[in-house]
Parts: structure tokens; sequence; C-alpha cells
């Protein structure tokens, strides 16, 4: 063959600016690129041998990296297929022209290629001033070598190589020599290449072992092939063929350093798209501030993003793990993603793959999906709360904890409670608190009256109840301190009070002097083993400020002033006994500001200098007595 030049045919008169400025973003993605062509090449070259298309050893089909810090290149070498002057014609030099669709339709069912976007090979211009391509077709005895300097025009020429294949050979820019540093480069082929059908070979590492123990054991160093990716990831594999061990290794390979996950859903499906995985549950505790953007995507082994926002469901972004499908387009845009059909059926497969596997968890362990709901209760409310597929599976095995510790499902929960805690409108009240310490003595109350005190968390719950009061309609919620104890489920049934009406009026006016204007100051005759001074705040207004809160703040003209209510337990003989019985109406004034004191004591609410005054009163009130 003679010595051609010749132009490179593009539509645009010249592609290269748009390659540096477009994919610059991205601009490491050039050597997972140049790599998945190389792998491409090479599955290739082992379906036609499979076929005996090709004859004799294929040899070794390790992909070579090399880096030459002295020549500024960096080479990429494959034994796979390779290319004849034609190929190189119609694949190197029309830009977007792609062989991998015509030999996927060629053989279709028995090869897996990864490239199909027909741009990967010039994302190497990203990095490189001069790309030249060495390459030997297994068709063919000799060998060309392709040169292209980032611009329209290339060489074509004969040369050199001693068996099929093909180097790329990348001679990098000095703005990008980072690409010539040797731990950049094995970063990238860990994070792109890690998982990679073929396998490749990142020049040598050193391993030392020990001969004989102790103090005279002999260090014995060795070089060994520096192989950078496990060719046989798990997630390829039956679930049947595999152990609690390997998913804990790939876990442990993916997420070095961090926490045993709770457990893990095998996803393999083939119709009517294609996609395996293995998904994690991590340790989420009750926190909601947990990483997202733990999930890999993968294509054909490929690695493409850790963001898979647009594939999974929000509240699936707190799992961890992989995903890999070739059946996600790769080459749209994000919201185009969002809408396409496939994207979708994957999106509902994967959530339903989920709430399989917590629903099979409850119905044949009960004990122990009880344990991990510690963890994993704030993912299923999360995920009941932003997803209606997922809230309408999420019903059945979702768990209510009780301060003592006891879960019930939502269904036993209401039936749980029914006969004790329904109110004079039928309706079932499940009463909770969100602060066992702070709501002490008002739980202790309610236990009083056989009431259950669910337990429930500070962040999310507030949002989970109000969805169950409004998805079943059966059951409202309160919380613990939203109101006295006779008042938490309204009975009909009222205590008489020990005191004359014209007593009450008197302890009235001395609890509205004692108290400041946000407080609405009420009677009631309770127990008279209740404590004699309450603070409340109903339940509506307690819930609407901490939606305002939540969105940061009250909305115009919504704000609602934060009143609370001050209950005198008339039937205590501090108030009908000690109070009434004083002299002095200062003292009474003194006594009834301190039984304020005391119940705001009772709710956390009195710190500081005025805590000590309390004490130091309280005293003083005991030695009179
Ligand atoms: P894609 O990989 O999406 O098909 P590329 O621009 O990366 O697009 O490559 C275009 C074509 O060039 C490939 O389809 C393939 O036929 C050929 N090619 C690229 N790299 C190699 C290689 N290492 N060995 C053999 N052929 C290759």
């Amino acid at each position: 063959m003679t010595a051609q030049q010749g132009n490179i045919s593009v539509e645009a008169d010249n592609i290269f600016p748009i390659i540096k400025r477009f994919l610059y973003s991205d601009q490491e993605i050039f050597l997972r690129e140049l790599v998945a062509n190389a792998v491409d090449a090479t599955s290739k070259v082992q379906t036609l041998a499979n076929r005996s298309e090709v004859k004799g050893e294929l040899g070794d089909l390790t992909i070579q990296i090399k880096l030459d810090e002295e020549a500024k290149t960096l080479t990429i070498s494959d034994a796979g297929i390779g290319m004849t002057e034609e190929e190189v014609n119609t694949y190197l030099n029309q830009v977007a022209f792609s062989s991998a669709e015509a030999f996927l339709k060629k053989y279709e069912g028995e090869t897996q290629i990864i490239g199909h976007f027909g741009l990967g090979f010039y994302s190497a211009f990203m990095v490189a001033e001069k790309v030249e391509v060495v390459t030997r077709s297994y068709k063919s005895d000799a060998a060309v070598r392709w040169t292209c300097e980032g611009d329209p025009t290339f060489t074509l020429e004969p040369a050199e190589r001693d068996r099929r294949g093909t180097d790329i050979i990348l001679h990098i820019g000095d703005e990008e020599k980072e690409f010539l540093e040797k731990s950049r480069i094995e970063g990238l082929l860990t994070k792109y290449c890690k998982f990679l059908p073929t396998a490749i070979q990142f020049g040598t590492k050193t391993e030392t072992e020990y001969e004989g123990e102790g103090d005279d054991a002999k260090e014995i160093k060795t070089e060994v092939p520096n192989v950078i990716n496990n060719t046989h990831p798990i997630w390829k594999k039956k679930a049947s063929e595999l152990k609690d061990e390997d998913y804990l290794q790939l876990f442990d390979e993916l997420y070095p350093y961090s926490d045993k996950p709770l457990f893990w859903i095998h996803l393999s499906i083939d119709h009517p798209f294609n996609l395996t995985g293995v998904l994690y549950f991590p340790k989420v505790a009750r926190s909601v501030e947990v990483q997202k953007n733990k999930i890999q995507l993968y294509s054909n082994q490929v690695y493409v993003t850790d963001d898979v926002s647009e594939i999974v469901p929000e509240f699936l972004t707190l799992l961890q793990g992989v995903i890999d499908s070739p059946d996600i387009p790769l080459n749209v845009s994000r919201s185009a993603l969002q809408s396409d059909r496939n994207v979708r059926k994957i999106t509902s497969y994967i959530t339903k793959k989920v709430a399989d596997k917590l629903e099979s968890m409850y119905k044949n362990d009960r004990e122990d999906f009880e344990e991990k709901w510690s963890d994993i209760g704030v993912f299923v409310k999360y995920g009941m709360l932003t997803n209606d597929k997922f809230a309408e599976r999420g019903k059945d095995f979702a768990l209510l904890k009780n301060v003592d510790g006891k879960h019930h499902s939502i269904d036993e929960y209401v039936e749980f409670i029914k006969a004790n805690q329904t109110d004079k409108h039928d309706k079932t009240i499940g009463i909770y608190t969100n602060n066992v310490t702070d709501h002490d003595s008002f739980i202790q109350s309610a236990k009083s009256y056989g009431y259950d005190v669910l337990e429930l968390d500070p962040v999310i719950d507030t949002h989970f109840v109000q969805h169950l009061e409004q998805k079943r309609g059966d059951i409202t919620f309160v919380r613990v301190d939203s109101d006295t104890v006779d008042n938490l489920v309204q009975k009909d049934e009222t205590r008489e009070s020990v005191l004359s009406e014209n007593e009450e009026t008197k302890v009235k006016s001395l609890f509205d002097t004692a108290t400041t204007a946000e407080a609405d100051v009420q009677l009631k005759p309770l127990s008279p083993e209740d404590l004699p001074v309450m603070i409340t705040r109903p339940e509506f207004m307690r819930r609407w400020k901490e939606m305002q809160a939540h969105q940061g703040g009250p909305m115009a003209g919504m704000d609602m002033p934060d009143r609370y209510n001050v209950v005198i337990n008339s039937n205590h003989p501090l108030i009908s006994g000690k109070l009434l019985k004083m002299r002095k109406d200062d003292k009474k004034a003194a006594f009834a500001k301190h039984l304020v004191n005391l119940a705001l004591l009772n709710q956390n609410m009195l710190k500081g200098a005025d805590l000590t005054a309390f004490i130091k009163e309280s005293v003083e009130f005991l030695h009179e007595s």
C-alpha cells in the first residue's frame, strides 16, 4: 500500500473545537471511551472465534495501558479484532459512524457491545494534540497507522504490528499533562473500568509476602501485573449461585471502610428491558441526612455515573449499589431521560423489587424485620410519602413502635388501641411522643389511663402521621402533650370539681395574672393524682408551626399567634387546699406563679436564671408547710 492523504468527512467544517468545548466538562471520560472500544474489539474477536470465523489461539487478550512520561504518550493496546485500511477509513474518518450497530445486528444475541454513539473515539482529542492509531485486522497480515493532529486532515500509512489488535497512542498536550500522571490514570481506570469484562493491565505492582515468622521473617517482593478490574462482577451472575460473602465482598469493593449493609436485593430482568444489579440497604439509623449519589450506574459493566436521580425514585437514592443496564439511553438530556419509556419502566421495576423484598422480610421473619426497622423505617416512610405506588405497598409492612419498644403494623395498631382509644365521634386516636424524656410525665399520665403511646421520629413522622390520617380516615394522631390526658381521647364522662363557682373564679383570676398574654387559662376537674398545672399546645397549632419552620418561616398573611393552654387541675390538693387557704393575696399570686413555673419546668421550658430562682422559691415554700 502507498501512503495516502485525505480529508476527514464531517458535516461541520471542523468538529474538533466542538468536541473540545462541548465535551470538556467531562474531559476525563476519554479514557473510558477508548478502553470501552478496546473491550468491544476484544469481545468481537471472541464472538468470531466462537463461530470459528477467527482460526487458531486468540492468545493473551489483556488490554494494556501504558504511560511514557518522556515521550508524553498514553497508549491503550488491545488484541481485539483490529481494523483494515478500509475500516479505518469508514470508522475513524467519518465521525459519528459507528460500526457497533451493524455488528450487533449481524450477531444479535451472541455479543455485548458497549459503544454505540460513534463519537467515543474522538473524545481522545479532548486531551491529545495528536492521536496515532496502529491497527492490524484479524483478516490481514499488514498493519496501518492513522495519524491526526486535531484538525480535519489525517495521514494513513503502512505500519508494523506483530499481531492482531490496535494501539491508540495519545500524545498528551501540555495543558492536559495531568493525564501523564500515574495516579491520575490509575484513578480514572478504577473509576470507570473497575468491572469491565476484559482484563485491563496498568503496569505492574509490588506484592510483599513473608517467609518464616517473627523477627526472622523474610520479606519477598514480587512484581505482578497491576490488573485494574474484576471481570466477572456478581451482579452479572445468578442469585442462586451466590453466597452472602459474595455480596458483602462487592459492597466492600464499592464502598471500602463503610458499615456492613443490612441486606440487599439482586436485580435481574431480561424483558422488556435488560437490567442487572445489586442494591444494598445501608444503616441509615434515625437520620435523614444520609448521603445520596451512592448508586452507581453501569452500561454493560462500564461505569457511567453516580447520579441516578432520573432513573430511580428519589427515596431509593438512599440506597447503595449498582444498576447495570444497556437500555438506559445515555446520549440524551436528563429531561428526555425522565420521560423515556424504558426508563419509566425501569423505575417502576426497581420500586416494585424493593417493595417485594421488604414485604417478604416482613412476612418471613417478622422479628428480624422489627430489629432492622430503626434503620429502614426512615427509608420506608420517606418512600411512602413521596411515591404513591410505594405507599400502596408500604402500608402493609410499615411499622409503628410504642414507647415500650413494641412494634405493630398500622392495621394491627388501629385494632390494638381501638377499644380504649376511640372517642365519642368514633375516631380512633393514636397518641405519640417524639421526645420520651421531655414528655415523661405526660406519657405516665396517658399510661395511667391505659393509653398506648407511640414513639415517633421528630423529623419525618409529623409528615408520616399526617399521611396516614389522610389515607386511612379512621385514625387521628395527637401528641401526648397536646392536651390534658382526659381530653386526648374525648369521651363523654366528666369528673366533678371540688371547687365552688366562686372559688373557681378566684383561682382563674390568680392564674390569669400569673401567666403571659399568650396563655389561655382553663380550669379542669382532673384526677387529684394528675399534676396541679399543665401546659399543653394544641396539636393543630404545633403542627402548623412545625410546617412553617420546615418551609423556612411563616407564609405571608397566614401567621398564627403562638398560643398555648395553661390547664389548672382544680381537684389537685395544691389548688383546692394550699393555694386557696393562703391568707395574703401577694402570697397567693407568688404561689400561682410558682406552679406555672413548675409546669414550664415539666416541659423543659424553664432554663438558666429562671430555673435557679424557681428552685430557691421552691425551698421557701417547702419550709413554710
Ligand atoms: P462507538 O464506540 O460508539 O462505535 P467510536 O467513535 O468510539 O464509536 O468508534 C467508532 C468505530 O471505530 C467503532 O465502532 C469500531 O468499529 C472502530 N474502533 C474504535 N476503536 C477500535 C479498536 N480499539 N479496535 C477495533 N476497532 C475500533
